[in-house]
C-alpha cells in the first residue's frame, strides 16, 4: 500500500485518505487541548486509549444499531472510517450540570437534569464554537429541520445505550460530545471519537469530586494523573466489552 496522503490534521487526530475513496484513516494523537487551543499539552497514550476506547464504543453503539463511521482499529492509533462529511455541529448531551452550562446558567456542578438537555454548538474555533438555537441552525442551512430532529433522536439514543453501558463500568455518564456526518449515499452517521476527550466521565467508587474525574476535565482543571485515569477507563471498557462477549 502506498503512503496515505494526509486530508487534515485536527487537534487530537490526523485524517488520511485510503485507496477507497469511501474511506478514512484516522491516527490518534497524545496532543490534548482545552479551551479553545488556549490550552495545550499532552496527555502520553493518549492517542492509543482514545483510539481504543473509540472503537469499542462505536463498535458496541453498532451491534445496537445505530450507524455509525467505524470499520476497524487497525493499529492501537488507528481507526479505519466510512468517509463522511461532517456536519459542522457539537451535538452536546447532557445528563448532570457541569462545565459551561455551569458558567452560562445558575445550575450547580453535579445537579441532576430532569430529563436529557440536548444542544448544538457551532464547530467553529475562530467563533469559539457558540451555543445556536434550532432558528440560527436553520437559517445558517447547517441542517434541516428534519435533520435536527434526527441528530437529537440519534444522540438521545446513544445517550441511553452509554448511561447504561458506563454504569455497568460503575462511571456515571454526566455529558458527552458527538459529531456526525453524511457519508456518499446521503446516510447520517454518527462519526469522529467517543473518548474521556469528549465525555465527562465519573467514577462512582470515588467520592471525592476531584477524585472521582475521569476524563479532559483533569487537564483542564490541573488536577494531575491525567493518564491513569485515561487508562483507567480503557481498562473498565475493555473489561465491560469482554463480559457482553461471554454473555
Ligand atoms: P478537531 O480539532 O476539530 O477536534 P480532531 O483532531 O478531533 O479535530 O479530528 C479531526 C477531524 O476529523 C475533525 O474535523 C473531525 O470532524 C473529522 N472526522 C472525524 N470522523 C470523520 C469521518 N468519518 N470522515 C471525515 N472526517 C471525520
Ligand atoms: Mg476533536
Amino acid at each position: 500500500m502506498s503512503t496515505p496522503s494526509k486530508l487534515y490534521e485536527g487537534k487530537a487526530k490526523i485524517v488520511y485518505a485510503t485507496e477507497n475513496l469511501q474511506e478514512y484513516l484516522t491516527y490518534f494523537k497524545d496532543d490534548a487541548t482545552a479551551f479553545n487551543a488556549l490550552k495545550k499539552g499532552t496527555i502520553m497514550g493518549k492517542g492509543e486509549i482514545n483510539c481504543t476506547i473509540s472503537s469499542a464504543l462505536l463498535n458496541y453503539l453498532g451491534s445496537k444499531g445505530i450507524k455509525t463511521h467505524f470499520l476497524a482499529q487497525k493499529s492501537e492509533r488507528e481507526m479505519l472510517v466510512k468517509a463522511v462529511q461532517i456536519i459542522p455541529l457539537e451535538v452536546v448531551v447532557r445528563n448532570i450540570a457541569a462545565g459551561s452550562l455551569c458558567k452560562q446558567t445558575t445550575l450547580l456542578e453535579g445537579q441532576k437534569l430532569p430529563f436529557p438537555l440536548v444542544e448544538f454548538y457551532l464547530k467553529n474555533d475562530d467563533l469559539g464554537d457558540p451555543l445556536l438555537t434550532v432558528d440560527r441552525l436553520n437559517i445558517m442551512n447547517i441542517a434541516t429541520v428534519e435533520q435536527i430532529n434526527q441528530l437529537k433522536d440519534n444522540a438521545l439514543k446513544i445517550n441511553q445505550y452509554l448511561i447504561e453501558f458506563f454504569g455497568s463500568c460503575d462511571i456515571t455518564l454526566v455529558d458527552f460530545k458527538l459529531e456526525f456526518g453524511l457519508d456518499f449515499e446521503g446516510n447520517l452517521l454518527l462519526a469522529d471519537e467517543i473518548s474521556p476527550d469528549t465525555c465527562r466521565l465519573w467514577d462512582n467508587l470515588e467520592q471525592d469530586i476531584e477524585k472521582r474525574v475521569l476524563d479532559k476535565d483533569r487537564f483542564r482543571r490541573d488536577l494531575g494523573k491525567v493518564e491513569s485515569a485515561y487508562q483507567q477507563v480503557q481498562k473498565r471498557v475493555l473489561t465491560q466489552i469482554e463480559k457482553l462477549k461471554n454473555t
